[in-house]
């Protein structure tokens, strides 16, 4: 059956995964010019994960379609599932892999089970309703009862693989959503945005959506307002930006009391960042210097590493010295870029040793980093390599971080004290149009695949030279807070 605000369009597991997420998405899926998505490193990221995943499962070279059902292969991939749903909607969905187990069905003495893979520690109800979803579809198919599903998931520990049963209670908890989907695509205008921002920063329709949250001063745009408070504000009256900057912090305060300490004690805060935010105009916290250590200092060490957070492998440790001049002027145009690479697990031993050399060799000077990664890092890896605890304590002693301070010192007209956002609003530009984290971790794992030299060369040149930028950023932020001290 199609529904009239649906037409033609075709609804599919991915539109209900979609909606899983984030309603909204779901409907500009369907429904909004798809020339205004972005492509994401994230989402290659995934399909580089579940690639991984898929071919540690495998016990053979997968057979694909439904011949291969019918002849019984033991795993089928390419499957298209096309079905009704239980309130009559056609639905379509694309399981990434159907495994063949032991049972009876239309052919023959055995049946298929569907399999997801999931991304991290952590089942989500993604993960339990699509799975749910494609075995719902798998017994209007072969016309035997589907009992369980598989998920798959590669990590650390290598595969694991989880059976999940589909109990009347997952089977209720599918129904529902679908219920509640069917009628959310029914609407004829855009749901408003995911109270979780969090989540958007995943999405192809973020920059989309950070345009419209910012036109229209949505309480997520106010840096510290995640899903759950901005859910407390709307509730007590205050629903955008401009009303919570010139709501008085008695009033909010007396009403985020009765939601917890926690939210009455950041009242003041709350207001004033929307006010900073709403005037484009920053704030100093403290009457105190934000950077004292950089008064006197003779120049400083910046720090930042990349990583593959899934393996746990700190892959790039990158520095830049920059010196200041007799007349107190700093030199970042004579600054050298000095990278060392800890390619493998193996070879960290020999890493560590060159990274100590190179902190030690700059302990007269501050090391600025942004964000706890650096601090957090050498302290796990001078513990691997067996490093005496002074040594790692002294090492680490005159690291700064600039994150830290700089969220303790000011209020930026920013909705995120993330390097990236804070330096772009110092107008600070990476050199490759759209890198960021996770493209740098993409660009690793491709060059992992790749035979040394060309290609793989080729992204780790991009990869040097995207972390070379993060320190030069880490650097115009801690020079903007001197500039303000
Ligand atoms: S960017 Fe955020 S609000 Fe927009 S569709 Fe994606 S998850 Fe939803």
């Amino acid at each position: 059956m199609t529904f009239p605000i649906l037409g033609s369009k075709t609804i599919t597991d991915r539109v209900f995964c979609s909606w899983i997420r984030c309603k909204r998405k779901a409907w500009l899926d369907l429904n909004q010019n798809s020339k205004e998505r972005i492509w994401s490193a994230h989402r290659a990221l995934q399909l580089d994960h579940q690639h991984k995943s898929l071919s540690e499962f495998l016990s053979e070279k997968p057979r694909r379609g439904l011949s291969a059902l019918q002849e019984g292969a033991a795993e089928v991939i390419g499957m298209r599932l096309k079905g009704i749903t239980p309130l009559g909607l056609d639905i379509e969905a694309h399981p990434p892999l159907l495994k063949k187990i032991k049972g009876k069905s239309n052919w023959g003495d055995f049946l298929y089970v569907p399999v997801a893979i999931k991304q991290g520690q952590r089942l989500t109800r993604e993960n339990r309703l699509s799975l749910a979803l494609w075995g719902y579809l798998l017994e209007q198919f072969q016309k035997v009862q589907v009992q369980y599903g598989l998920v798959i998931s590669t990590g650390k520990n290598g595969l694991e693989v989880q059976k999940i049963a589909f109990t009347k209670k997952i089977k209720a908890e599918l129904f529902e959503a679908l219920k509640k989907f069917q009628k959310d695509l029914s609407k004829e205008d855009q749901p408003g945005l995911t109270s979780d921002r969090k989540k958007c920063t995943l999405c192809s329709w973020k920059n989309y959506c950070d345009q419209k949250a910012a036109q229209e001063g949505d309480l997520s745009e106010v840096n510290g307002i995640g899903a759950k408070r901005k859910n407390i504000l709307q509730e007590i009256g205050i629903q955008n930006l401009n009303e919570l900057a010139s709501t008085s912090e008695d009033y909010l305060r007396s009403k985020l009391s009765a939601y917890g300490t926690n939210h009455e004690n950041i009242a003041s805060q709350l207001i004033r960042q929307a006010k900073v935010q709403r005037d484009l105009s920053p704030e100093k916290l403290t009457p105190n210097m934000v950077l004292p250590e950089l008064i006197s200092a003779k120049g400083v060490l910046i720090y930042d590493i990349e990583s593959d957070p899934d393996a746990r492998h700190e892959f790039l440790h990158g520095f830049i010295f920059i010196k200041r001049k007799e007349n107190g002027e700093w030199s970042v145009k004579d600054s050298e870029y000095q990278p060392i690479l800890n390619l493998n697990k193996k070879s960290e031993s020999l890493a560590w040793k060159k990274i100590k050399n190179k902190l030690n060799s700059f302990s007269d000077f501050p090391i600025l980093h942004y964000g706890e990664t650096e601090l957090l890092s050498i302290s796990q890896l001078g513990k691997n390599q067996g490093e005496n605890v002074e040594e790692v304590k002294k090492i680490i002693s005159n690291f700064i971080d600039i994150h830290s301070r700089l969220k303790e010192g000011w209020l930026l007209p920013v909705h995120s004290y993330s390097l990236k956002v804070v330096a772009k609003w110092l107008n600070f530009n990476w050199n490759q149009k759209d890198a960021n984290g996770a493209q740098a971790l993409l660009w690793w794992r491709q060059s992992q695949k790749l035979k040394a030299g060309g290609e793989a060369a080729k992204k780790l040149k991009s990869i040097l030279r995207y972390n070379h930028d993060d320190c030069i950023a880490t650097w115009k932020i801690a020079e903007w807070i001197i500039n303000n001290n």
